[in-house]
């Protein structure tokens, strides 16, 4: 891990709380809003937000091929957002993803109620307190997927080969635990 960069997707969303976090992890993190600063990173991080907003500014910014094209040799974390950006199959609505991940994915399947909470979490990295904004459920996971942890039965920490997801907010509790393992598959 030592001397690797990580990007943080930067065209929308808490990306500054991802690059505060890989960089108390150990990595040096950067800001990622084109294609030759994708380039430049070894490993990437799409953050929490408005998925249908990311995927807009991807579109104008003709960042959508470059970043599947980056996914298919280098690894992404999403959260949140992120993790609907990495799914093959995005619902209510259904919208277009990288489809690097084969996870079908659910948007603001909570309801309203229950837009946001926190919830300790038993995890495969230990309990950690999970912050929940509007999260999609993953509704169900292919054979190459590993669940980490779940959360009412659904999957909520996933990960296939060098891609990982989370449809919490890691970025927003003070233990890096989870920035941690995502550097180690760098
Ligand atoms: N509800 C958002 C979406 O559908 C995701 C929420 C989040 O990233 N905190 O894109």
């Amino acid at each position: 891990m030592a001397g690797k960069v990580v990007g943080v997707l930067a065209l929308q969303g808490d990306y500054e709380r991802h690059v505060r976090a890989l960089d108390a992890a150990g990595a040096h993190a950067v800001e990622v809003r084109s294609a030759a600063e994708l380039e430049a990173t070894d490993g990437l991080v799409i953050p929490g937000g408005e998925s249908t907003t990311m995927l807009k500014i991807l579109h104008r910014e003709s960042l959508f091929e470059p970043l599947r094209a980056y996914g298919q040799a280098k690894p992404i974390f999403g959260t949140c957002a992120g993790a609907i950006l990495l799914a093959g199959r995005v619902s209510s609505p259904a919208q277009e993803s990288l489809g690097l991940m084969d996870i079908d994915v659910q948007r603001n399947a909570y309801g309203r109620q229950l837009d946001s909470r926190v919830v300790t979490l038993p995890t495969k990295l230990g309990d950690l307190e999970a912050v929940f904004i509007r999260a999609p459920i993953i509704r169900a996971t292919g054979p190459a997927v590993q669940v980490l942890a779940t959360y009412s039965g659904d999957p909520v920490l996933a990960e296939q080969g060098r891609h990982l997801v989370a449809t919490f907010h890691p970025e927003l509790t003070a233990d890096l635990r989870v920035h941690a393992y995502f550097l180690s598959k760098l």
